[in-house]
């Protein structure tokens, strides 16, 4: 969950508060958290916006595993804890994730992720040493949970969560807005979002970004109570001996995703499982990961790989309303 480079958002949200359609009076505000920008728009009040954020927070003091004090922290440091139910319930979901995308999806990545970071310090690649030993600490099947505690079988295995907590911390910010009565809104944690109802001028707006030219957009998507994600290789990652190494790791290999996607974009029924399977689907490709995307109902997903080669899902069309590309 750490922040190597800048930070420029995945999705742009279109935004009209010119809109005529509604009477609805939207206010929007931004903070910086889980090492990312998260914004709040909501058809609603300022305090429905600080319990939003508020839940978003309690979820980043869990799950941060930068932030020594989290349960996960010290999880990751003894190899076992009792973990809070948000935690449990992040990690049966990561674990169900990994079933489905046969293990691109995984974290109990962390110890590579660590690898990677050192490397991008050092300026130098992983020796095949230490690539082996980050790798024997890597294996989903090696999380044992029960009750309320959770042990990590392997000496040195770390959990990371930082494929999936922003979208959860999305969801849990939609139910407390909902809870609140709060019809319309969106939240957006740097690229993972959920859109509530609809927007000022109809149903929410959001704008792809090209992968390369960040000024750009590739199309518009038009959504209701939907998540959407993207990972992307453009916003994170090291540069060593004049290569990119993005964020975002193969767990079969240990190296970090190279020249597959440069992104990948998911709209599903809620903000964990399209920032879930925007990660694993950035590790499996277009091939294997368009065919995944249309094996699951209610997903849907766009791929951009190198050279700006475009693959949709078969029912992207339901909700594309420009292509620029
Ligand atoms: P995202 O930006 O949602 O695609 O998540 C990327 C983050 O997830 C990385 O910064 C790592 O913390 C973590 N991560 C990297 N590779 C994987 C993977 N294969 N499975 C799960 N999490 C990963
Ligand atoms: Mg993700």
């Amino acid at each position: 969950m750490k922040t190597f480079l800048a930070f420029l958002m995945a999705l742009f949200i279109i935004l009209t508060f010119m809109g005529e359609k509604t009477e609805a009076k939207f206010i929007s505000e931004t903070k910086f958290m889980m090492d990312t920008t998260v914004s709040i728009t909501v058809d609603g009040s300022h305090q429905d916006i600080q319990k939003a954020f508020s839940a978003i927070e309690k979820i980043n003091f869990l799950m941060n595993d930068y932030i020594p004090s989290t349960e996960i922290s010290v999880l990751n440091r003894k190899g076992t804890n009792k973990l809070s139910c948000d935690t449990r319930q992040v990690i049966l979901k990561a674990i169900h994730f990994s079933k489905i995308t046969r293990g691109a999806f995984d974290i109990t990545v962390g110890p590579l992720v660590r690898l990677w970071q050192r490397m991008g310090r050092e300026k130098r690649l992983p020796t095949s040493n230490e690539l082996n030993r980050a790798l024997s600490l890597v294996g989903y099947k090696n999380i044992k949970i029960s009750g309320d505690t959770v042990k990590l079988l392997k000496k040195g295995m770390m959990l990371d969560l930082g494929g999936i907590a922003k979208g959860y911390a999305v969801d849990k910010a939609i139910e407390v807005l909902r809870e609140r009565g709060v019809k319309n809104a969106l939240v957006n944690a740097g690229g993972d979002m959920y859109c509530l109802g609809e927007g000022p001028s109809g149903k929410w707006r959001v704008g792809i970004q090209h992968p390369r030219n960040l000024r750009k957009i590739v199309g518009i998507i038009s959504v209701a109570n939907r998540g959407v994600a993207t990972s992307g290789d453009y916003y994170r990652y090291h540069v060593i001996n004049g290569k990119r190494f993005g964020h975002i790791i193969n767990p079969a290999t240990g190296w970090t995703v190279q020249d597959t996607p440069m992104s990948v974009t998911i709209i599903a029924p809620n903000a964990t499982t399209a920032d879930a399977l925007a990660t694993g689907v950035f590790v499996l490709g277009p091939v294997k990961g368009l065919e995944l995307i249309n094996s699951l109902p209610k997903v849907e997903g766009m791929i951009i790989s190198k050279g700006m080669k475009i693959v949709t899902s078969s029912g992207w069309g339901k909700y594309e309303v420009k292509r620029f590309y």
